[in-house]
């Protein structure tokens, strides 16, 4: 009974009880938050490396909360994977995302997030195919970055999705590449159009031949199985150069831009121009 009392003491502190309650405030929120759109997208420009010129946007979803202020996704994202709202915030980004993205020139194409769990459930290859016919946004146009989690389960209903999602004309990224399971065999089941180099790699480039050769080797690698290559996290003109000389074919990063409100997009084309 001694240690039955201590445990309840141990476990209901004010202090835990205030936790508890702001976590349980915070799951509230989200959840009307992704019931009633309070979200953002913010897009961050993919440019040419040989022209500079853009090619994509990069939707990164933000949420303005009442009380905090704009939240990144880092905090919630995590959160709505947890309490099961991430279908719904997901399907969200992919609606707003292309619809936006419609009214860009130059056939911009608009990247888009998209976590493991979304493949889980049923919604995903529909809200898709909705998504480009009430937008009239061009299949290729749509580029979905997914992570080295997804493919850590090859299971049947996962490599059915992503060939009927390919089958629409919809590109496929490897986010982060590098970063996560690092097992190359997914490569060779699944074909990506596009590979992603996470910024760690970019950033310590200069200050070690080991990155750079990793990154050098990524470049070939991508390019022996015919996907293009994207820098992220390119901060500085020295990393452009490096990443430039290797031949990678898009950048992204601070250099050019920070994610940008839709409505700043206009701006950023007149800025760069695109191709
Ligand atoms: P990510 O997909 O790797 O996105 C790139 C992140 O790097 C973004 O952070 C971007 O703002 C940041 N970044 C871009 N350029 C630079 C740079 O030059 N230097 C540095 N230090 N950072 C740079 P953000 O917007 O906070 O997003 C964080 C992560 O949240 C994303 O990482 C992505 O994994 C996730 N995320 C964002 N939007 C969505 C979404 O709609 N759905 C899902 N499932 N995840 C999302
Ligand atoms: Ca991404
Ligand atoms: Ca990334
Ligand atoms: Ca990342």
């Amino acid at each position: 009974a001694k240690g039955a009392s201590k445990q309840t003491a141990v476990l209901f502190t004010p202090d835990m009880l205030t936790a508890q309650n702001q976590r349980r405030q915070m799951e509230q929120d989200l959840r009307h938050a992704v019931a009633n759109g309070d979200l953002q997208l913010f897009y961050q420009p993919l440019v040419d490396m040989k022209t500079r010129k853009i090619v994509a946007f990069e939707a990164l979803v933000r949420w303005l909360h009442p009380t905090f202020g704009m939240l990144p996704p880092d905090v919630f994202i995590p959160l709505a994977e947890e309490i099961n709202v991430i279908d719904q915030l997901g399907n969200w980004v992919i609606r707003t995302a292309c619809a936006q993205a419609a009214q860009w020139p130059c056939g911009i194409a608009v990247a888009v997030n998209v976590s493991p769990l979304q493949f889980r459930e049923t919604s995903l290859l529909p809200t898709i195919i909705n998504a480009l016919s009430s937008s009239g946004l061009a299949p290729r146009r749509l580029e979905l970055e997914l992570t080295e989690s997804t493919l850590l389960n090859q299971s049947d209903d996962l490599m059915r999705t992503l060939s009927s999602i390919r089958d629409l004309g919809v590109k496929l990224a490897m986010d982060d590449f590098g970063t996560g399971y690092s097992s190359l065999s997914y490569l060779e089941r699944f074909r990506f159009d596009k590979i992603k180099i996470d910024k760690k790699f970019i950033q310590s480039m200069s200050a070690s031949v080991e990155t750079s050769a990793i990154v050098s080797a990524i470049i070939n690698l991508s390019q022996t199985i015919g996907a293009r290559t994207t820098a992220e996290g390119i901060e500085t003109e020295e990393q452009f150069d490096q990443i430039s000389e290797r031949g990678c074919n898009q950048g992204q990063g601070y250099l050019f831009s920070r994610p940008v409100a839709a409505t700043e997009i206009g701006a950023l084309i007149d800025d760069y121009g695109c191709l």
